[in-house]
């Protein structure tokens, strides 16, 4: 009797799962499918979305990716299923990885830079020029004005630009430590490389109000046409600022 129990179960269970597998051959054959979420994805990666994934560690997995920014559970899924894919020395060093980046890393005590030290490699840099900061928004931008190679002072990183409706006001961000570092370190100029956004001409209004009776020198980052950019298709905004921020014709 037990036999024949068991039998039934693992008919039923059969039928069911070719009754899923059906769905996603179905799924991958359809034309102008009404579920976007599974157009431009592998069968397999279908499979598992029908199934509701067979695994719960899967699960877990593509629910603890798909919580990264800019990530969905199709990418998350796609991401685990590569894992799986790799062998087990990958996963273990991605994993150690994260939880290094997450439990031993500093911010700059001077500059809010991102490091593994109290003072970060440019602060700590003698041959960078101290007398020159340049205020942006987070270390993403650190990173792209490193990347031209074209600056040599200093940094502050303020952590985010002022956005009332995002209700980020100067006591969030790193102001007032600009404001100290202005006073007791030797500084000439100010140079505000923030977003050309209204949150960002926000910002660098508050921190030149802050800061304009200190006898600092202030610049901005220049914004006007882009390298390669046409006229005729730029807006009227940034080409109106490539005009009145023109500079001498040099070859
Ligand atoms: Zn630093």
């Amino acid at each position: 009797m037990k036999t024949v129990n068991n039998t039934r179960n693992t008919i039923l269970s059969r039928f069911f799962y070719a009754i899923r597998f059906a769905l996603c051959l179905f799924l991958s054959f359809q034309e102008n499918n009404e579920c976007e979420k599974h157009k431009s994805i592998t069968f397999a990666e279908k499979f598992y979305i029908v199934n509701e994934f067979s695994s719960g560690l899967l699960q877990k997995a593509v629910d603890e990716i798909s919580g990264l920014p800019g990530i969905g559970k199709r990418s998350a899924l796609r991401l685990a299923l590569y894992i799986l894919k790799r062998d087990r020395h990958f996963a273990v060093s991605l994993g150690k990885s994260i939880i290094d980046l997450r439990e031993n890393i500093n911010y700059c005590k001077r500059c809010h830079n991102i490091s593994d030290t109290d003072i970060c490699n440019i602060c700590a840099n003698p041959k960078r020029d101290g007398k020159t900061i340049c205020v942006v928004e987070d270390i993403r931008d650190v990173m792209a004005i490193e990347n031209t190679g074209q600056y040599f002072g200093l940094y502050h990183v303020l952590g985010g630009v002022i956005s009332p409706m995002e209700g980020i006001g100067p006591e969030e961000l790193q102001i007032q430590s600009l404001l100290e570092r202005s006073e007791k370190e030797d500084i000439e100029e100010i140079f505000l490389a923030l977003p050309g956004s209204v949150e960002g001409d926000t910002t660098a209004f508050y921190i030149y109000k802050l800061l304009h009776n200190k006898g600092l020198r202030f610049s901005s980052i220049a914004r006007g046409i882009a390298v390669g950019d046409t006229l005729e298709y730029a807006d009227e905004v940034t080409l109106g600022r490539s005009i009145v921020n023109r500079q001498e014709y040099r070859q």
